[in-house]
């Protein structure tokens, strides 16, 4: 790592909000360079190697998808996606591309601040490794027991549950769609409805929170899926 905080690249049409982000940034120490078209960003990204990419979606000159999918081809760099309230579906689709978090426009500037927190754990690595035991409030998992404490409480998961509690520990900060956690607990090649989802981590949500209504560990992400809690 080059010193404590990344190099953000701001790919952003909108003189006003790539301006805002940008002072926002520095602000916070944080060196920050702003790109107005998709060719420029690309351009950018080749040269000077940014840590962290804050993406909006509606470019002039190219469809964000496209942008993510060519970013993706050249390295594994965390790319934030900057939508509009409303996009759901292009939100799913960047996060299906490759893009690793999103947040809606408009935003407040600590809600990017911990998305960027969330990206620069990415990048050192601080993620949660198999067999590390996990605690966070009244919630302990411990994978090689095969336990989970609430409290000092022991609860009983189905494996299912389980699996979709680890990928979200795993993933913590992240938002991860339907499409994504499908993927990681049902495995390649199902498609399990959406409505599945749902009831797997209702459940698993009335196994773990303290209020099911209110939660403090699995966040919903309206339309998109599920985040789990990351402070
Ligand atoms: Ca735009």
């Amino acid at each position: 790592m080059r010193g404590d905080n990344p190099r953000i690249l701001v790919i952003e049409d909108d003189r006003y909000i790539a301006d805002f982000i940008a002072l926002s940034l520095r602000q916070q120490n944080y060196s920050c360079q702003t790109a107005a078209s998709a060719a420029e960003g690309l351009f950018l990204f080749q040269s000077n190697r940014p840590d962290i990419v804050l993406l909006d979606l509606g470019l002039p000159d190219r469809d964000g998808l496209e942008v993510i999918r060519e970013l993706r081809g050249i390295r594994e760099t965390p790319v934030l996606i900057v939508s509009a309230r409303g996009q759901e579906k292009e939100k799913i689709d960047a996060l299906d591309a490759g893009a690793d978090d999103y947040i809606t426009k408009p935003f407040h500037m600590g809600e990017l601040m911990a998305r960027i927190r969330v990206a620069q754990r990415k990048l050192n690595r601080e993620t949660y490794t198999e067999g590390e035991i996990f605690s966070m409030d009244d919630l302990k998992v411990d994978p090689l027991k095969r336990q989970v404490l609430v409290g000092q409480e022991e609860v009983h998961l189905t494996p299912l549950e389980y699996r979709l509690l680890l990928i979200m520990i795993r993933n913590r900060g992240k938002v991860l769609t339907h499409n994504h956690i499908a993927r990681e607990v049902w495995g390649y090649g199902e498609s399990e409805s959406t409505q599945t989802i749902r009831v797997v981590t209702a459940n698993l949500r009335r196994k773990i929170e303290r209020d099911s209504a209110k939660p403090r560990y699995i966040l919903t992400e309206i339309g998109v899926g599920y985040r789990f809690a990351d402070e």
